[in-house]
């Protein structure tokens, strides 16, 4: 138990981040799901975790708010011990609209769930990796968009613009952070088969859209937990401040 690494996983009861759970747990991790809201879902994410062998704790905070995400990581260094992993996947989206549609108050959620609690939580995770403060070291890998990209106009120019803060948040925390043991990596899904599109209005969006995708089909919520497993492993350990597109060639 002593070399178990340990994985926070936020937003970890569903989509990619339920799948990514699922695949540190198989590869002997210790593995803290986070979820705001869906509790029976993050316990059935755990049901399955604990039937490979290793520790696993659901956490309810929303790591948007700085007292939760402290209370949060308390609670992992209580009970599963200091985090080596810190996945930033918590993300979300709102109903497709025009750019001058879109109000100042759903901006302002969207920049504080999707920015914030990126912020927030790489924050807590660096003052216990970092070597200045008696750390090991780490590896925070952000979970950001191939919207940061291409700016998702007419859907949601808001969203696409959280990510983009998310990857200049992730190139200069990773040039900061490299002397200090931690490495800070992205990863920038393309569209891929979730729940999220249908907070955008839209269930079938992927299907929609898959045409457009050099590939033809949509990506599964375990092809993205695949790079993210990878950026955290020591197969990457001279990957930081990098991004993978794992959007089927779009
Ligand atoms: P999802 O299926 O909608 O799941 C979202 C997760 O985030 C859930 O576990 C949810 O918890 C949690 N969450 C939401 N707000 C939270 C908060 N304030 N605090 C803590 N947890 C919170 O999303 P997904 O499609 O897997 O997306 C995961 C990440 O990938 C997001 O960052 C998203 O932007 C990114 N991404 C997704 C796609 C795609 O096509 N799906 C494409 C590009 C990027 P509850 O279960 O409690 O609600």
């Amino acid at each position: 138990m002593n070399n178990e690494k340990v994985v926070i996983v936020t937003g970890g009861s569903r989509g990619i981040g339920a799948e990514t759970a699922k695949l540190f747990a198989e590869k002997g991790y210790a593995v803290c799901i986070n979820y705001l809201t869906n509790r029976e879902a993050a316990e059935s994410v755990k049901e399955v975790i604990l039937q490979q062998g290793v520790r696993c704790i659901t956490v309810k905070a929303d790591v948007s708010l700085s007292k939760d995400v402290e209370r949060l990581f308390e609670i992992v260094d209580r009970d599963l011990g200091t985090v080596s992993v810190l996945v930033n996947n918590t993300g979300i989206l709102k109903t497709q609209a025009c750019f001058e549609d879109i109000s100042e108050a759903r901006f302002s959620e969207i920049l504080r769930i999707n920015v914030m609690s990126c912020f927030l939580c790489s924050k807590e995770a660096v003052k216990r990796m970092s070597f200045k403060y008696g750390g090991s070291g780490g590896v925070i890998v952000n979970v950001s968009s191939r919207a940061a990209q291409t700016g998702s106009p007419n859907e949601y120019v808001d969203y696409a613009a959280s990510k983009g803060a998310m990857d200049t948040m992730t190139k200069g925390l990773a040039m900061e952070v490299a002397a200090e043991g931690i490495r800070v990596n992205g990863v920038r899904p393309g569209l891929i088969y979730t729940e999220m599109h249908a907070s955008g209005g839209e269930a079938m969006r992927v299907d929609r859209l898959k045409s457009k995708i050099p590939m033809q089909r949509g990506g599964e919520a375990k092809e993205i937990a695949e790079s993210i497993v990878w950026l955290a492993s020591d197969q990457s350990s001279f990957v930081t401040g990098s991004f993978i597109d794992a959007a089927g060639g779009l």
